[in-house]
C-alpha cells in the first residue's frame, strides 16, 4: 500500500490506473479505524479494481464547541489495518492541503433541507462540511464507486442527493452498520463513554429495534412510538436529541403510503453524542 499526503500524488496514481483500464473504489474516513470501517473496505474490494481510502479529520464538519481537537487520531494503526485489508492507496492530507484557502472555504456545497433536519438541527453547518469535503474528495479521487456506512444514515442521504444533483459519475453504496455483540453501533466516539455509560449505551439499539418491530407488525401511531423510544433512552440518563420515524428516501415524515422507513435516534451520554438507526419495511395495511 502506498501512502500519500498530496492531491497531485493521488491524481498521478489514479491516472496511471485509469490508463491501465482499472476501476476505482473509494472509502472516505476520519481514521481511528474499527471493524465498521473495515466492513466498508471489504465491500469496496468486492467491486474489484483498485481501492483507495482517505483519512482526514475534516475541521469544516465540526462545530466550534465540538471534538475536532480531541477526535482520536491513530494514523500508524490505521495504515496497518488498511494495508492488511488490501488497500492500494491511503490518502492522508493535512488541513492545509485540503483547504489551501483556510478552514472556511469560499466555495461550499450545501444540500438544502436534508442538511438542516435531525442531526443538522443540532449541529448547524455539519452537513455542509461533510458535503463540501466529500465533493472535494470525489474530484480528487474520481472513483467509480464510493462506499458510506448506513450507521450515518442522514450523511448517506445527503451524499446521495449531492452526487445526483451535481452529476458526479459515481455509484454511491450504503454498507450495513457493524455492531458490538450487545448491539451498540461501532463508533470512534464510543471511546468517550465511561464504563457505566458504556453499559447503558446499547439501550439505543434496543429502543430502535422495539420501534422497528412494532412498525413491521403494523403499528400506525408513529408519535406514540417516538415518544416511547425517547422516554426509554431518557430513563437511562441520556439526553435525547431525537427519536423519530422517517421515510428512507428523503428523511421526511412518512405519509401512510410510505413503506420504506427508518427509525433514527441521537442522544448524548456523558461526553459522547451517539447516533444510530434501523431500517424497516412497514407492512401493508
Ligand atoms: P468516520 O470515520 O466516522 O467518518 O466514518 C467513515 C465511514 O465509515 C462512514 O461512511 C461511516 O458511516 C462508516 N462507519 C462508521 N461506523 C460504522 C459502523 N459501525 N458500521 C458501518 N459503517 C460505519
Amino acid at each position: 500500500m502506498q501512502t500519500v499526503t498530496h492531491i497531485a500524488d493521488v491524481r498521478a496514481r489514479v491516472l496511471a490506473w485509469r490508463r491501465a483500464g482499472e476501476r476505482i473504489a473509494f472509502v472516505p474516513t476520519m481514521g481511528n479505524l474499527h471493524a465498521g470501517h473495515i466492513s466498508l473496505i471489504e465491500l469496496a474490494r468486492r467491486h474489484g479494481g483498485r481501492f483507495i481510502a482517505s483519512i482526514f479529520v475534516n475541521p469544516m464538519q465540526f462545530g466550534p464547541n465540538e471534538d475536532f481537537t480531541h477526535y482520536p487520531r491513530t494514523p500508524a494503526r490505521d495504515a496497518e489495518m488498511l494495508a492488511a485489508a488490501g488497500c492500494d492507496l491511503m490518502f492522508m492530507p493535512d488541513v492545509g492541503e485540503m483547504y489551501a484557502q483556510g478552514a472556511t472555504p469560499p466555495t461550499r456545497v450545501e444540500v438544502p433541507e436534508i442538511s438542516t433536519m435531525l442531526c443538522g438541527a443540532f449541529r448547524p453547518g455539519h452537513f455542509d462540511g461533510v458535503a463540501t469535503v466529500v465533493a472535494k474528495l470525489f474530484n480528487i479521487v474520481q472513483p467509480d464507486v464510493a462506499i458510506f456506512g448506513e450507521k450515518d444514515f442522514q450523511q448517506l442521504v445527503v451524499i446521495r442527493r449531492m452526487a445526483a444533483d451535481l452529476c458526479f459519475p459515481i455509484t454511491i453504496i450504503g454498507a450495513p452498520t457493524v455492531r458490538e455483540p450487545d448491539g451498540l453501533a461501532m463508533s470512534s466516539r464510543n471511546q468517550y463513554l465511561a464504563e457505566a455509560e458504556r453499559a447503558v449505551a446499547p439501550a439505543i439499539h434496543a429502543a430502535l429495534a422495539e420501534a422497528a418491530s412494532a412498525l413491521a407488525t403494523g403499528a400506525a401511531d408513529l408519535a406514540a412510538l417516538e415518544h416511547a423510544g425517547a422516554a426509554r433512552l431518557a430513563a437511562q440518563g441520556m439526553q435525547v436529541d431525537y427519536f423519530t420515524v422517517r421515510r428512507r428516501l428523503d428523511l421526511e415524515p412518512p405519509v401512510p403510503a410510505d413503506r420504506e422507513l427508518v427509525v433514527l435516534a441521537a442522544a448524548r451520554l456523558g461526553k459522547a453524542r451517539l447516533i444510530d438507526n434501523l431500517q424497516v419495511d412497514r407492512s401493508a395495511t
